[in-house]
């Protein structure tokens, strides 16, 4: 049986959509990639197509990137594609298929906080944040770290326009397949000098998380033995734990090598 849905609305603002949402049974439709996967029935589903949040644009000091934009209007955006030499451009490239990235949205893909997602894992690693209609703007790692704003509509995500050097690292079993962990650092670019150091680390199985002790240590210095013991505070820090695919032990060794590997080519 297929995802059923007894009634479709599309509302023409935010403010309309959020009023029936709150009525019971309502949700949000993203690009129900997911979401058709389920045999589930939604009493009242809102496509959020028409209420104005699928633009990507620049503002104050930020990329701005709507909810409903598709990953793929994200990817092949000049602001993304300029950003950090291509770094989310390439990124988002390795989510799924280019069908997939067609449909699925930034919103789809933040909200439900799953613990695969490359998406968040390579967001996660940048200064970044998220606007909600009511609870308003937070930053991505108190959105993923707190509860989620119940029957609430994510609108945007925002990213902070800084030169930074970035990169994504993975590990699959096949391209089509999920990521058994995955790992994203980037550092801000100061006239050559690397500050404001972000890991993040995905897949663990759980969302992404940031290991603020290695942030710490690569902010007092980059250079091998801080590399080292970066990598191993970040061991020590984050939970790795066991699925039915590889266990905690193995993903946490492999989570060293990536990120070993990626503030190696952050430095260059
Ligand atoms: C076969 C397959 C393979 C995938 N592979 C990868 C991969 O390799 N890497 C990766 O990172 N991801 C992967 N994904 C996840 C994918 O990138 C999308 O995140 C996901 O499919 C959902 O996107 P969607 O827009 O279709 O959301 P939907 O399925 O429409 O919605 C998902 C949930 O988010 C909620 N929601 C949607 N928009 C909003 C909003 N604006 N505000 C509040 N709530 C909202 C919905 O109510 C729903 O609960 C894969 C997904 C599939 C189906």
């Amino acid at each position: 049986m297929p995802l059923k849905i007894l009634e479709y609305v599309r509302p023409k603002t935010l403010e309309e959509a959020y009023e029936l949402l709150q009525k019971d049974g309502a949700e949000i439709l993203g690009g129900t990639t997911y979401a058709r996967l389920s045999n589930r029935t939604i009493k009242l589903a809102i496509d959020l197509q028409d209420v104005g949040i699928s633009d990507i644009y620049e503002e104050d000091d930020y990329i701005v990137v709507g909810a409903m934009a598709r990953l793929a209007n994200m990817q092949f955006h000049d602001l993304i594609m300029e950003y950090a030499n291509g770094y989310l451009y390439d990124a988002i490239s390795y989510v799924w298929s280019v069908q997939l990235r067609n449909i699925a949205t930034v919103g789809g893909t933040i909200v439900p906080k799953w613990g695969f997602s490359d998406f968040i894992t390579a967001v996660l690693a940048l200064p970044s944040e998220v606007e909600f209609y009511k609870a308003g703007r937070m930053k991505l790692e108190e959105f993923l770290e707190n509860p989620t704003p119940k029957k609430d509509i994510m609108t945007k995500l925002l990213i902070k326009k800084e030169s930074r050097k970035a990169t994504f690292k993975f590990m699959r079993n096949s391209v089509y397949d999920f990521s058994i962990v995955n790992v994203a650092v980037s550092a801000k670019d100061e006239n050559g000098k690397l500050t404001d150091w972000r890991v993040a680390v995905g897949a663990r199985p759980g969302v992404a998380a940031l290991s603020r002790k290695a942030m710490e240590i690569l902010n007092d210095g980059y250079d091998e033995s801080h590399i080292e013991e970066a990598t191993e505070a970040m061991q020590e820090e984050l939970n790795f734990a066991d699925d039915f695919r590889w266990s905690g032990e193995y993903r946490r060794e492999v989570a060293g090598a990536l990120m070993r590997n990626a503030i190696s080519e952050v430095i260059g």
